[in-house]
């Protein structure tokens, strides 16, 4: 979507969404030279237009009180057998250390969702804690780039996830949306 890449960088990433662009700061980090391809003329791909819910349990974001094994407990229900065990505990050991790096590493912050786990009924579920999701991202700190974002379909608005299901519930609870403070992000980008 640039010039032509440079196709002898050490690392080559296919695509931009989050799962691309984590890997490309990683073999950066690691000291890789590295070309990202994306096949549109956007960047950012699904994850650009999506909701932004992480869900990881143990993160740094929501303070205390999760742990490794009711988080396994209840992947594992949730996974029915169809994902392997070590990948499974592989997210959990891994998860907040990668969560929190991000954060290191660039301007991206996180903060709570106050949701349950979608499955409150499960062993090792949660009532909240495990849903975090990116704080409002200043789009001017992109420079050039910020033009190259894709933009979203539906979930348009500078809202945050917490804001459009739990704080203001636009959809249908229109009076308690902010609209001046919508309109004051959307001049602010
Ligand atoms: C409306 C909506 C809301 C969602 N909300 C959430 C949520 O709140 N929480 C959650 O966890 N998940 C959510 N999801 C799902 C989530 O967005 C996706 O699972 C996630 O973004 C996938 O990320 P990814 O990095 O794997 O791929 P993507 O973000 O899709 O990125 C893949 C990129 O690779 C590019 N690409 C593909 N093939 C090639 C190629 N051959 N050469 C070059 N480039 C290529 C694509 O163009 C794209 O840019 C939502 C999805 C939608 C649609």
């Amino acid at each position: 979507m640039t010039s032509a890449p440079s196709l002898d960088a050490d690392v080559i990433v296919v695509g931009s969404g989050a799962g691309a662009l984590a890997a490309a700061l990683a073999a950066c980090d690691a000291g890789a030279t590295v070309t990202v391809v994306e096949r549109t003329d956007a960047v950012g791909g699904t994850t650009a237009v999506s909701g932004g819910g992480v869900w990881m349990p143990a993160n740094h974001v929501s303070g205390a009180g999760d742990g490794r094994e009711a988080a396994l407990a209840y992947m594992t229900h949730l996974a029915a057998g169809r994902t392997a065990a070590d990948l499974l505990a592989r997210y959990v050991d891994e998860g907040p250390a990668i969560v929190a790096g991000l954060e290191e590493r660039t301007k991206l912050r996180f903060r709570p969702v106050s949701w349950p786990d979608y499955h409150p009924e499960m062993d090792g579920a949660r009532p909240s804690g495990r849903m975090i999701e990116p704080a409002l991202f200043d789009a001017s700190l992109l420079g050039g780039w910020a033009a190259h974002l894709r933009r979203p379909p539906v979930l348009g608005l500078p809202m945050t996830l917490q804001e459009s299901t739990v704080d203001w519930t636009p959809s249908y609870t229109p009076r308690r949306y902010d609209a001046a403070e919508i309109k004051e992000r959307v001049q602010a980008r």
